[in-house]
């Protein structure tokens, strides 16, 4: 593989920060990588299990001469690290974020940008329940989607900046900031907060219910359950930065399960055998799709 970019400065070394970094040395798509993130306790695993060239407590000190920097923490952290690390950033360094909402990203860095940084907010559509640096692995983005927000930027500096994505594994998808928020309402937003509901639901039961709740679990809650063990932090500036779209989708969710609601109650059962039957092939064509 060739480098593409000299120095990549990865900030926030979570779940997607290290798959990252492991997944460019994998590609040889950087010569270094220097990692950074404001947990001690994340730097000593980083340091054990070898992420990065380079780890720098301080993310000033990490993107300082990087051609590359990506923000991997919380949707809520990424407007107040753009403030910090903006200013020591070389001129003609690209600058992307990897967060689940993009409105929100876009409007929280767009004041500490400069003109001579090329911005290209970004979401890779990939991930697990799992997060910290010890959940991190090289193959977690190969085949899956990663949305780029071309904004304002050249077109060659784009191009590259897919070539560095393609390189990590995932297929590159353009899109504006107000479509990504509301397809991912719909995608990934609104089953994480249907699976909080749900074993939120089961926390609630009485302690005999809850115990065999647990046990029967393999027969459909068990899904559920893993969804909902997602990281409470990254989860709550979801929905605290994606909150129209999210709205929005729940308000239809809502109308679409009172139909059912209905038709369960009136005994209408061509109407719900018409709807499984529907949701089926949504079912085969992602695994048409190789998304499954
Ligand atoms: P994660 O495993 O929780 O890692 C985030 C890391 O960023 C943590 O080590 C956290 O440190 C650190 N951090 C938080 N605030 C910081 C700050 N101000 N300065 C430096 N480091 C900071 O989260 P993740 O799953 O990797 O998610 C990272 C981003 O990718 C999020 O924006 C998320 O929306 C997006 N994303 C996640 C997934 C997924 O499935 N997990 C998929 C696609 C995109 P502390 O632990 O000390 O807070």
């Amino acid at each position: 593989m060739t480098v593409i970019y000299d120095k990549v400065a990865v900030i926030g070394m979570g779940l997607i920060g290290a798959s990252i970094a492991l997944a460019t040395r994998r590609a040889g798509l950087a010569k270094t990588i220097f990692g950074s993130d404001q947990s001690p306790e994340v730097a000593a695993v980083a340091a054990r299990l070898q992420l990065v060239d380079s780890f720098e407590a301080d993310a000033v000190h990490a993107v300082a001469d990087a051609d590359l920097v990506i923000l991997a923490v919380p949707v809520g952290a990424v407007g107040e690290i753009a403030e910090q690390i903006v200013p020591h950033m070389k001129s003609g360094a690209v600058l992307t974020d990897t967060g689940s909402t993009k409105r929100s990203v876009v409007h929280d860095v767009g004041p500490h940008l400069r003109d001579d940084i090329i911005w290209l907010p970004s979401h890779p559509l990939a991930g697990t329940e799992h997060s910290g640096p010890g959940a991190g692995f090289e193959s977690l983005f190969d085949e899956r989607y990663w949305v780029i927000l071309p904004l304002d930027a050249d077109e060659a500096d784009i191009v590259r900046f897919e070539s560095f994505i393609t390189g990590l594994g995932s297929v590159t998808e353009r899109m504006s900031a107000d479509y990504h928020d509301k397809v991912l309402a719909l995608t990934s937003h609104l089953p994480h907060l249907i699976a909080y509901t749900i074993v939120g639901t089961a926390v609630d039961l009485e302690t005999q219910l809850k115990n065999d709740v647990i046990r029967f679990s393999a027969s459909g809650f068990r899904d559920f359950t893993r969804i909902a063990a997602s990281d409470p932090v990254m989860w709550r500036d979801v929905f605290l930065n994606n909150d129209t779209a999210v709205l929005e989708m729940l308000q239809r969710f809502s109308e679409d399960l009172s139909y059912l609601q209905r038709a369960i109650r009136w005994q209408e059962g061509d109407k719900l055998e018409e709807l499984f039957s529907r949701t089926r092939e949504i079912r085969r064509s992602i695994i048409d799709a190789g998304q499954d």
